[in-house]
C-alpha cells in the first residue's frame, strides 16, 4: 500500500517514508504516549512550501510535525490503514482531493471557532470535514503582444474569434473539472456543453501538459490565450528558463465585471482516526493564522483565506481579484457531471473542426 514509486524524489524519500511505517506498526502504543508532543501530516503539498510553516509551528508550540509527502495515493493509504492509521491531518493542493477524502470516509467533522472565523463558510465543508487554507484564481493568460483586450469572460472563450488560439491542459484535470463545474452551476448543463464544445474547437492543440506549458506555448507563438492558476505566474518568474514565458503574458481575470473569477483552493482535513486529535486541531488552526497565511502568500503567490492576511505585492500587481462567491461544496456536487461532459464532447481529442 505504500506508493513508494510516487513518493517525491526531492529530499530523502526513504527517511520520510520510514517513520510512518514505524508509526503504523506502533500506532496503538504511540497514540497515548506521544499525544502531547507530535502530530502526523500526510501531505500532497510540496515540502518547500509547507516546511517553513511547520518549523514555525514547532518552535511556537513544541509539537513535532512528522510529514509524509507524496504526489498520489495518500487518501488510499489512509483508507487502507483504517483504524490504525497514524495520519492526523491530510493536506491537499486542491479541492477535488478534499472532496474525495470526505467521500472515502477518511475524514471527521471538525468544529472550531478559530477556523470558522478565519475561513468563510463558502470555503469549508458545511460539516467541517475540510477547510480551505489558500485560494488561487483560474485565470486567462494572454499574449501581451497579440491580445489587445484587457477583459474577458469564460463564456467568451467559446467565441469562434479565438479559433486555433487557446491552449489548455487536460479537461479531466481537477482544476478544469472545478472550472467546468462552475460553468454548469452558473450557465446550466446545456449551455455548459455547448461552451465546452466551442472551447474545444478553439484549441490550438490537444489538451496537454500543465498550466505552465500553456504559457510556454503562448511565448512560442502557438497560442494567444492559456488557462491557468495564478500562482504559476509567481513560480515561472522565479525560474530562469520560464521567466521569458511569464514575461510574454498578462493576466486577465475572467468575469471580473459580473459573477467574478473562478477560484480553487488548497486545504486541510482532520483524519477520521487522528491519534493526536488535539495537536492536529492546533496545527490546522495555525495554518489559518495570520502568520502561516502570510508565508503561504509570500512563498507560493497564493491568496490567503484569512481576510486580514496580506496578499503579496507580486500577487497584488496582477490586479484585483473579484472571486466567484459560489460555495465550493456546491461545485463539488457538479464535478461528476463536469467530468462526464469532458468525455462526452471528447475534449481531450482536441478540435474537431
Ligand atoms: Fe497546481
Amino acid at each position: 500500500m505504500i506508493p513508494s514509486r510516487h513518493t517525491r524524489r526531492r529530499g530523502a524519500p526513504s527517511l520520510l517514508a520510514l517513520p510512518v511505517l514505524a508509526f503504523a506498526a506502533l500506532a496503538g502504543f504511540h497514540a497515548a504516549a506521544s499525544a502531547a508532543e507530535e502530530v502526523n501530516v500526510y501531505s500532497y503539498r510540496e515540502p518547500g512550501l509547507t516546511d517553513p510553516i511547520f518549523r514555525t509551528f514547532e518552535k511556537e508550540t513544541g509539537i513535532k510535525v512528522n510529514v509524509v509527502y507524496a504526489r498520489d495515493g495518500l487518501i488510499e493509504r489512509i483508507a487502507a490503514e483504517g483504524r490504525n492509521s497514524p495520519a492526523d491531518i491530510l493536506l491537499t493542493p486542491e479541492s477535488g482531493l478534499l472532496i474525495r477524502a470526505k467521500e472515502a470516509g477518511i475524514t471527521q467533522p471538525l468544529r472550531s471557532k478559530v477556523l470558522e472565523d478565519a475561513v468563510a463558510a463558502k470555503l469549508h465543508d458545511p460539516e467541517g470535514h475540510w477547510f480551505a487554507l489558500t485560494r488561487r484564481a483560474r485565470v486567462v493568460y494572454a499574449s501581451k503582444e497579440r491580445v489587445q483586450q484587457d477583459q474577458i469572460t469564460y463564456e467568451e472563450l467559446a467565441d469562434p474569434k479565438w479559433k486555433g488560439k487557446i491552449c489548455i491542459r487536460s479537461g479531466q484535470h481537477t482544476y478544469n473539472i472545478a472550472l467546468i463545474a462552475s460553468i454548469i452551476a452558473h450557465d446550466g448543463e446545456e449551455k455548459a456543453e455547448a461552451w465546452l464544445t466551442g472551447l474545444r474547437d478553439n484549441l490550438a492543440r490537444k489538451p496537454a501538459g500543465g498550466d505552465r506549458e500553456g504559457v510556454r506555448d503562448i511565448h512560442a507563438g502557438l497560442c494567444d490565450l492559456a488557462i491557468g492558476n495564478t500562482y504559476y505566474m509567481a513560480a515561472m518568474l522565479k525560474n530562469p528558463e520560464q521567466k521569458p514565458w511569464a514575461d510574454s503574458v498578462k493576466i486577465l481575470f475572467p468575469n471580473a465585471e459580473d459573477r467574478g473569477t473562478h477560484i480553487n483552493v488548497s486545504g486541510a482535513a482532520l483524519a477520521a482516526n487522528a491519534p493526536h486529535r488535539e495537536n492536529a486541531v492546533k496545527l490546522i488552526e495555525f495554518l489559518a493564522s495570520p502568520e502561516a497565511q502570510e508565508i503561504y502568500a509570500e512563498r507560493n503567490g497564493e491568496y490567503p483565506v484569512l481576510p486580514s492576511a496580506k496578499t503579496s505585492e507580486l500577487v497584488k500587481s496582477w490586479g484585483e481579484l473579484k472571486a466567484d462567491p459560489i460555495p465550493l461544496a456546491d461545485l463539488a456536487k457538479l464535478r461528476k457531471k463536469a467530468s462526464e461532459l469532458v468525455d462526452k464532447v471528447r475534449f481531450d481529442a482536441g478540435p474537431s473542426s
